[in-house]
């Protein structure tokens, strides 16, 4: 089947969908999502969405507190651009429905919760449930409109790009020109669809299921990732994964976090004795930046040998807590944890992928009319170490980047005939529909790369776990390009083509950064090297 649409949207998240609601005034929008339209991480979110509201904040500490954050990597530029874009973005999501929690009635009398690394209260909130009220309000929106069309369990496969080429001596060079949507495997039909687009987005979200522990839905396999580096695209920063210090710890919780905002409302960390630890590592204690949690936790459960640590809210009281942290309630005492008169066991899991797509600041990746948005993407933004809520801010400012950026080429671009591709064009027609084959060598790659990475590369590094996670990998990346063609096309088999690739990627960014800066910590190169690397990790595929 072939699909002509002006825009292809890949991802129904906060990017996805807060880009096809402004681009519907320009033309018809397809979005394809590989599972239910639901499923997001941004349905997930539950701290909020920063913004310097606050009587006693403004944009200069915002931007202050992310550039620390991000330990010097951060593009000064686009914080100030996002920082200050901040209120009129979150007036545009209330205007698109989301209802945040409240103190008063005037437009941005919002209730202002507080997070790790940020100065101020700042975090603007729907209860412990923000990002939930963010994905339905969006996708109800979405869902009225008239020009936006959105394709459920539709799994994209690899861009379409049509490249020029050049001579270097004898050897040709592809030189990459321009995006023309997407293969697209529908997963209920089993076959692939074009989906041509005279503009596409990827907006696929995180690469946190590389990680045995993670706090991402099961969506976030770094798809777009892959598909970018395939297409030639330049990424960035993969060796800044951010571990989120306190996920759930229960043999029943899969990928639950306990938000930061918790501790922001006084909860402490202590170990299983019930003492207080954060003190010892930094004078923000409880409240410290993410990594240095993360880190501080890693500590303690190395040095203890315990599974975990644990987290104490009780002295705020059930009403405090039902009220302000329902849905971490609720989850807790579904599985036995009071979590007003019990501490909450927790550990930290990978949360959040720093690195991506690069992109500039109108959100363009170095393929022409392909766009990334949201976690695929590496803005400058974050830099080293994400802060706190800064990435559903990030989301909802460069779709808004990108869809002021497609206006402005609308006559040029639209105008172009579709380029007529015949069914040989499509790489995946090749492969061998054979039924028989065995799935368990999928199922089995998928558990060791995501131990691999939880082993050799995860919160502390050192270069001869990075070399063996490189070794390791690149045996798996062997066995899956043997295999691979001959076994049926399907989104698990396709998820661990993208998961292995983004795991070497990842590996080979943390192999060249030789210090120690913000998310990515090796013990062999334990110092900042300003001079040599306060610049970013880029890595592409040459084409030939
Ligand atoms: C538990 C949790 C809590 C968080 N809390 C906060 C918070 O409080 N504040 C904050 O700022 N950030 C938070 N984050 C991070 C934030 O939620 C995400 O970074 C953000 O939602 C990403 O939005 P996105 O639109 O880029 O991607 P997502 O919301 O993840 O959407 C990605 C979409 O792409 C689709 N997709 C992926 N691959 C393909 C493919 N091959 N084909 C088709 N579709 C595909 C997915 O199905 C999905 O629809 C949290 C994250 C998690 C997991």
């Amino acid at each position: 089947m072939e699909y002509r649409f002006d825009f292809l949207v890949i991802g129904s998240g906060i990017a996805g969908l807060s880009f096809a609601l402004k681009a519907a005034s320009l033309g018809d929008v397809a979005i394809v999502t590989k599972k239910d339209k639901l499923e997001t991480s941004t349905n997930y979110a539950q701290g909020g969405i920063a913004s310097a509201i606050g009587n006693d904040d403004s944009f200069e500490l915002h931007i202050q507190d992310t550039l620390t954050s991000g330990d010097g990597l951060c593009d000064p530029e686009v914080v100030e651009m996002v920082v200050r874009s901040a209120p009129e973005r979150i007036r545009e999501l209330v205007e698109w429905g989301v209802e945040f929690n409240r103190r008063g009635s005037g437009p941005f009398d919002f209730d202002l919760g507080r997070e790790g690394g940020h100065s101020r209260n700042r975090i603007i909130h729907a209860h412990d449930m923000t990002g939930q009220a963010i994905e339905r309000a969006l996708i109800r929106a979405a869902e009225e409109h008239p020009r936006i069309y959105i394709f459920e369990n539709h799994f994209a496969l690899d861009l379409i790009v049509e490249y020029d080429g050049i001579r270097i001596g004898d050897r040709s060079i592809k030189r990459r020109k321009r995006g023309w949507g997407a293969y697209v495997l529908n997963v209920s039909s089993g076959q692939v669809d074009l989906f041509l687009s005279h503009v596409t987005l990827l907006c696929t979200g995180g690469a946190g299921k590389v990680y045995l522990y993670t706090s991402n839905p099961d969506v976030a396999t770094g798809d777009g990732l892959a598909m970018a580096y395939r297409a030639g695209a330049v990424l960035a920063n993969l060796e800044f994964v951010q571990f989120h210090p306190t996920c759930l710890y229960h043999p029943q919780a899969k990928n639950f976090l306990i938000s930061e905002a918790l501790r922001g409302e006084g909860g402490r960390l202590i170990d299983k004795h019930g003492r207080p630890f954060m003190h010892k590592y930094h004078p923000l204690g409880d409240l410290a930046f993410r990594d240095i949690v993360a880190r501080a936790i890693d500590t303690e459960m190395k040095k203890s040998g315990d599974d975990c640590v644990f987290l104490d809210i009780t002295h705020r009281g059930k009403d405090f807590l039902v009220k302000r942290f329902p849905n971490i309630y609720e989850k807790c005492l579904s599985l036995g944890i009071d979590i007003s008169k019990t501490p909450i066991p927790v550990v930290p899991a990978a949360h959040y992928m720093c690195g991506g797509i690069k992109t500039d600041m109108r959100g363009r990746s170095s393929i022409d009319q392909v766009y990334a948005i949201g976690e695929c993407a590496c803005t400058g933004l974050h830099g080293a170490n994400r802060l706190a809520s800064n990435s559903l801010l990030e989301a909802v400012v460069f779709s808004h980047q990108a869809y002021l950026d497609v206006k402005g080429h609308f006559d040029e671009w639209f105008k172009r005939p579709f380029p007529s591709l015949s069914s040989q064009d499509c790489p995946y027609n090749a492969l061998e529909n054979n039924q028989q084959s065995e799935m368990v060598f999928i199922a089995h790659n998928w558990d060791v790369i995501r131990k691999i990475m939880w082993n050799y590369v995860g919160i502390v590094r050192r270069d001869s776990r990075l070399k063996l996670a490189q070794d390791h990998i690149a045996q798996i990346r062997q066995e899956i390009r043997e295999h691979l063609p001959h076994i049926p096309l399907n989104t698990d088999a396709m998820e661990l083509r993208n998961l292995a690739l983004v795991a070497e990627l990842i590996v080979s960014c943390a192999v060249m950064r030789k210090e120690s800066r913000g998310l990515h910590y090796n013990v062999d190169h334990p110092n900042k090297d300003d001079l040599r690397w306060r610049r970013d990790t880029l890595i592409w595929r040459e084409l030939e």
